[in-house]
């Protein structure tokens, strides 16, 4: 058997392969951390508090790292300081088009933790320190709630 140009099968190294294509369709659910990202969705930041050690995470934990303790919810203000960013250029997942986004580090006012969200902003306005806070809601929503995680400066 040969394969000519117009063939979906070639040779790599003397062995017979085809590129084929895979799609795959779900429907994910969020659980018990739907609340986080309904919040997120509303331009609101739902953080938890561990309520034996105090430690508190933004994006939320089920259960604190430290000590395992089951969390509970607490709303932050969505503020927070600009501690590092970098540009990168890529497709962000479920997106179309490839392009420059600013990716940054926010610790959150009243956080234990940092963020690692996008920033909007012109590049020119940042630098580690710059107050931030959740963007409002976008209009029509990103495909996945997560891509509601954007910070804006103040
Ligand atoms: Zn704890």
């Amino acid at each position: 058997m040969s394969a000519d140009a117009a063939s979906p099968l070639s040779q790599a190294a003397g062995n017979l392969v085809v590129d084929l294509g895979l799609s795959l369709s779900y429907r994910h659910g969020f659980g018990d951390l739907s609340p986080f990202f309904k919040a997120l969705l509303e331009g609101r930041a739902l953080a938890s508090r561990c309520p034996a050690c105090g430690d508190v995470r933004y994006p939320p934990r089920l259960v604190c790292p430290r000590d395992g303790t089951a969390t509970q919810w607490q709303a932050l203000s969505g503020e927070g300081s600009l501690t590092a960013f970098t540009i990168g250029r890529c497709r962000l997942p479920l997106g179309q088009d490839e392009r420059d986004h600013i990716f940054g580090e926010v610790a959150m006012d009243g956080a234990s933790n940092r963020v690692f969200a996008r920033i909007a902003a012109a590049a020119e306005q940042l630098q580690p320190g710059v107050r931030v806070r959740l963007a409002p809601p976008a209009a029509p929503p990103p495909p996945h709630p997560i891509q509601a995680l954007i910070f804006i400066p103040i």
